[in-house]
């Protein structure tokens, strides 16, 4: 609570001190406009602080505004005080007035999420140079360095102050309200603090106290008015961070931070357009300036959007891919297995049978008992490859199954020769002569299970797993270290030509 009782014992202190002190009145004013300006610049300073990490360095831009506000008084009171010029609105140090606002409007023109920064920099950059040169042209043609001649010059200043203060008011509070960004959140309410209370103080002090009979500070307690947009930033920036009470919906969050890359442009091209009368050249270089810098700006919004979509859409299927791939062995995985099996399945025109290998490591639990689970991993990874290498002719497919399993589908194979292609393999991880302490023939082996079927309508790829699952049982139930098939159920242990098979 202490902050707002400080803001309002300054402005009752300036009040009371012009009331009280009226000879005194024009340095009084002076006084608490540079107090509570460099009081403001404290205020930003501390914002820029609690800003987080990285800090937000926008501070520095609305700091930069202060310290042009800063020299417009300086020019003002040099005027006064040393050329004893008493024209309310001095060309100098109406120029500062109204440029103060440039390294604002650039912050507020800030596009939230802009990846090419430095292309966009560069663009803001030229149309912030060009718009301090509008309003350098803008303001000594309706003042000289002297000030307003006439009265219809200084009401002609007013309202174009009345007019930059006003939007950029508009403009801070728009980005103020539609933000889903804290930081966003925090600096926009300390701009709106500002210029919402600058337009309307601003307002009432140039039109009805300055052009009312009072062009000189000081002569009026209403000079107070002047420093309650100084005051208010202040509050803004060393209250608490703000608690939101209201979200904006979501397409008007979208919609301001897209639109406001042009909040410069249009500022460049009001001012030129505004300054044709007088230059019409360079008020049509302007205004083409500003369309040119409007476009540019999307276009590079637009790059970003692309290419961001293409990382998107690249890292998605990146993710698609790990999702499909066992990370042990780096095989397919069941769920491919499966996507496989059912698109075998249901290929249009399948007419050939569809032949699915059941692959089980035989004793695997005693290797990892006897070597470890790390040593079964690697066993596992060796077996895959050997599968891998062996096994795949085109248009097979193999993946992990699970466990110590793995699974072949063999489209358009018949029994048989899936019977071959299984005992291929047999012989394939047998002749790897992994020790095996516990195995039979002390070497570590597998045992396959082999079904084919035609895909129909009765049935679909579960049976032909069932089936082939079936057959692996039965060539374990044999004794190991061979391929069983699904033929007609009956056990056959018996090797033919050297193998082993059951059929
Ligand atoms: P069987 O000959 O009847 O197939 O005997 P088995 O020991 O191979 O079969 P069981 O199903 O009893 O055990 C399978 C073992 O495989 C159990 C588990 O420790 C091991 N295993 C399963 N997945 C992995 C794995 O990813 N890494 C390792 N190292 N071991 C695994
Ligand atoms: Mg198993
Ligand atoms: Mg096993």
């Amino acid at each position: 609570m202490k902050y707002p009782v400080v803001a309002a014992s300054i402005i009752a202190a300036h009040v009371a001190a012009l009331v009280l002190v009226p000879d005194l009145g024009m340095a009084i004013s002076y006084t608490f406009f540079f107090s509570v300006t460099g009081l403001a610049m404290v205020g930003v300073a501390v914002a820029w602080r609690r800003s987080g990490t990285p800090r937000d360095r926008r501070w520095w831009l609305l700091l930069a505004s202060l310290a042009l506000w800063a020299v417009g008084m300086s020019l003002s009171a040099r005027q006064n005080y040393v050329l004893e010029n008493s024209n309310p609105a001095p060309g100098d140090s109406m120029f500062f007035y109204i440029l103060y606002v440039l390294p604002v409007l650039v912050s507020v023109s800030s596009a939230p999420v802009a990846a090419r920064k430095k292309w966009a920099m560069a663009i803001d950059l030229v149309l912030a140079s060009l718009l301090g040169v509008l309003f350098y042209i803008r303001t000594f043609s309706i003042v000289s360095l002297e000030g307003a001649v006439g009265t219809q010059a200084a009401v002609d200043v007013a309202y174009m102050l009345d007019f930059e203060n006003s939007c950029l008011a508009v403009a801070a509070l728009l980005r103020y309200l539609a933000t889903d960004r804290a930081d966003d959140h925090f600096y926009f309410r300390g701009v709106s603090a500002f210029f919402v209370t600058y337009a309307l103080s601003g307002y009432f002090y140039n039109h009805y106290v300055a052009l009312g009979g009072h062009p000189e500070f000081g002569t009026s307690p209403w000079d107070v008015l002047l420093d309650v947009p100084f005051l208010a930033l202040f509050l803004a920036t060393t209250t608490r961070m703000p608690q939101r009470y209201w979200h904006a919906p979501v397409y008007l969050v979208r919609f301001v931070q897209s639109a406001s890359p042009t909040f410069l442009a249009m500022s460049v091209l009001g001012f030129g357009l505004m300054v044709i009368p007088g230059y019409p050249v360079l008020g049509i270089g302007a205004a083409i300036a500003a369309v040119i810098g409007i476009g540019l700006r999307g276009t590079l919004a637009q790059v970003d959007l692309v290419e961001e979509e293409f990382r998107l859409v690249r890292s998605r299927d990146e993710l698609q891919g790990l999702v499909f791939v066992d990370s042990l062995t780096g095989l397919a995985n069941r769920r491919a297995l499966d996507e496989r099996l059912l698109h075998e399945w249901h290929r249009p025109g399948q007419q050939a049978p569809i032949a699915l290998l059941m692959i089980d490591v035989d004793h695997f639990k005693e290797f990892n008992d006897r070597f470890g689970h790390l040593a079964g991993d690697e066993c596992l990874r060796t077996i895959a490859s050997a599968l891998l290498r062996r096994g795949l002719r085109a248009g097979d497919f193999i993946a992990r199954f699970g466990g110590e399993e793995f699974a072949v589908v063999a489209p358009g194979t018949n029994l048989p020769d899936a019977v071959a292609l299984a005992e291929e393999l047999r012989h394939e991880i047998q002749s790897l002569s992994i020790v095996h302490p516990f195995s039979p023939v002390g070497v570590v082996t597998i045992s396959v299970g082999v079904a084919a079927a035609n895909a129909s309508s009765e049935s679909g790829p579960l049976d032909l797993l069932n089936a082939a699952d079936r057959a692996l049982y039965r060539a374990k139930q044999a004794g190991r270290n061979r391929v069983g098939s699904q033929e007609d159920g009956r056990m056959n242990t018996v090797r033919l030509d050297g193998s082993r098979y059951i059929g």
